[in-house]
């Protein structure tokens, strides 16, 4: 912008409604979070934060009228504590252990004193130094000491208000780590599934939320409701395909077609698996096409009784807890849709027994599938 548009500019915020401000402030906030990875002006942002979407402009034009009140941050935790907990070093080192050096993949790593609260490695190899989040989604994010409250959240699925009050971060700041945490679990899919495997297509709402500008249509309020109902151009296509052991991948489909179902399951489902699916024609196709064993069954109803197997209840019954687990989070930016399939597969794939650490280990790249290069 020019200095003399600038200054045209600066002189109007004299005249901004409450409302505008808060407005300018989320949009001022996004488009540093945008190209400032160390993004120290959000925690002055604590008072703003809309409790339904973080940044959504439009959907903050698009909520009622005092549905933007601002509930008032809660420090769980005193500021500047960037001591790293117990959780974050024990991820950290295993993840070292594991992945060895982020520059060349050598496994020979050696200890190399401290810095900024974390040890350093050098690579014996490659002769580089690094810790153990560098090349992670974490590196140089601040307050380290109040990550394993960030993976708390994750595990409960709390609402970015509740993540924020938890670690004692803006909103802004909440909804940037959540991203950030999300990263490396939305790549951490099975490279292999064994067994039989059920595959089967769901849809979900296509939104534009958060989304600023060149908007194809008109916003929808909040969670919304299809224009058309059944199949059309505002429900995207979700794969997902289990094993019998839990196993799953799941994926975006750019279109439902069989080019785009390769994609995902070429080398993951292959002849020596038996695929169960609806009959439908992409991942039909897939299977015709790539040799691999398949039986179509019925959507509803039980498997025949001389053949108990081949069913898709799993992965039907995993559609359905995706979209209950999806429905609170009102709609989610379809451009972000991936994060939560990789945040929905993850909660599966630890069950019960996950812990913070857990979380942690799998943001920084070492995830239940522990496939993941970043
Ligand atoms: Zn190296």
């Amino acid at each position: 912008m020019d200095a003399e548009l600038f200054s045209k500019w600066l002189g109007a915020v004299r005249v901004l409604t409450r409302d505008q401000r808060r407005e300018t402030f989320m949009m001022l906030a996004l488009s540093e979070a945008d190209d400032d990875p160390d993004w120290a002006l959000s925690d002055a942002f604590a008072a703003v934060n809309d409790p339904v979407v973080a940044g959504a402009s439009m959907a903050m034009a698009s909520s009622p009228p005092g549905d933007a009140q601002s509930p008032s941050v809660t420090l769980a935790r005193p500021m500047g504590t960037d001591g790293l907990a117990d959780e974050l070093a024990a991820a950290a080192r295993s993840r070292v252990a594991a992945l060895g050096c982020p520059h060349c993949d050598a496994k020979e790593v050696r200890p190399w004193g401290h810095a900024h609260g974390l040890p350093r490695y050098r690579c014996t190899d490659c002769r580089r130094t690094f810790n153990a989040l560098s090349g992670t989604p974490l590196a140089r994010l601040r307050h380290k000491g109040r990550w394993p409250d960030q993976a708390q959240a994750l595990m409960t699925a709390e609402s970015v208000s509740k993540a924020a009050a938890r670690c004692g971060v803006a909103y802004t700041t909440a909804f940037r780590w959540r991203h950030r945490f999300l990263v490396a679990p939305a790549l951490d899919k099975p490279t292999r599934l064994n067994g039989i495997v059920e595959a089967d297509e769901t849809f979900i709402l296509e939104s534009f939320k958060g989304r600023r500008a060149d908007l194809p249509r008109a916003a929808r309020t909040r969670g919304g409701k299809p224009e058309k109902t059944g199949l059309s151009a505002e429900q995207i296509p979700v794969l997902v395909a289990r094993d019998r052991a839990g196993a799953t991948i799941d994926a975006v489909l750019p279109k439902l077609d069989r080019a785009s179902v390769t994609a995902v399951l070429s080398g993951v489902v292959t002849p020596a698996n038996q695929l169960c699916c609806d009959g439908g024609k992409a991942i039909a196709a897939f299977a015709r096409v790539g040799g691999i064993p398949y039986h179509v069954l019925p959507k509803p109803g039980g498997p025949k009784p001389e053949a108990p197997d081949w069913h898709i209840n799993n992965v039907n019954a995993y559609h359905s807890r995706l979209k209950e687990w999806l429905r609170p989070f009102h709609g989610v930016a379809t451009k972000n849709l991936s994060h939560y399939l990789g945040w929905r597969r993850t909660l599966e794939a630890f069950g019960h027994g996950k812990e913070p650490g857990q979380w942690l280990s799998s943001a920084l790249g070492s995830g239940a599938y522990q496939q993941v290069t970043l």
